[in-house]
């Protein structure tokens, strides 16, 4: 999978339709501070799903929408629509290009959308933890967290390189394993207890 473009309305500082687009290798967007660089990767972490206010940056979700300037009017909504290259299908979708939008409404209403169909954010979710990406894959690295790397406990890099590698979901498919293994145990216990009291 790789990123081919974003295209964002509405979100942070982006008024205008932004729709920045990525070739293949290495791109580096520059400006001055304040530009809205960051609100790019915010931009990606929010689509993916971000839940946080805090990691982008705000402290309520709706600081995601345009808030006006003193020549601007704030805006009713933000969007953000991401455009990935599934040819080589990491993605379980038999697609080749596949979008995902999210868009957040000031009364707090919220849509998300795999290509155009309207989903759940548990959809989006899945469809990343198969890839190893999504927006706790580490494949966003800010500013203070190289850091935060260097300066990690031995287990705590460990579980950051477990993330990059997309450990992840044979973690959770472990843990929801041992849970169904717990409930037939107790299922099984309860069947004993049956046929004990009827021996
Ligand atoms: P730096 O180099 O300092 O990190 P940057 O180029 O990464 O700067 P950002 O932090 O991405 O800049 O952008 C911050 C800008 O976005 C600020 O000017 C801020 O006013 C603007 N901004 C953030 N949220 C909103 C919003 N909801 N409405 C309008 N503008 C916003």
């Amino acid at each position: 999978v790789y990123l081919k473009a974003i295209e964002a309305h509405g979100f942070k500082s982006f008024a205008d339709k932004v729709d920045i687009r990525f070739d293949a290798g290495v791109t580096a967007v520059v400006g001055p501070n304040g530009s809205g660089k960051s609100n790019i990767t915010d931009a990606i972490r929010w689509v993916l799903g971000e839940q946080s206010a805090r990691s982008i940056r705000g402290v309520k979700m709706e600081d995601v929408i345009f808030n006006g300037t003193t020549d601007r009017k704030p805006m009713n909504h933000a969007y953000v629509r991401l455009s990935l290259d599934n040819t080589a299908r990491t993605l379980q979708m038999d697609a080749d290009v596949v979008h995902i939008t999210r868009k957040l409404y000031r009364n707090g209403d919220s849509e998300y959308f795999i290509n155009n169909d309207r989903s759940r954010l548990k959809e989006i979710n899945e469809l990343f933890l198969d890839s190893g990406l999504g927006r706790n894959a580490f494949n966003i690295i800010s500013q203070g967290e190289v850091d935060e790397v260097l300066n990690a406990k031995p287990d705590q890099r460990r579980g950051l390189i477990e993330e990059a590698a997309g450990v992840m979901k044979y973690k959770l498919r472990k843990k929801e394993s041992e849970r169904r293994l717990e409930d037939t145990a107790g299922n099984l216990d309860r069947v004993h207890d049956i046929i004990h009291e009827l021996e």
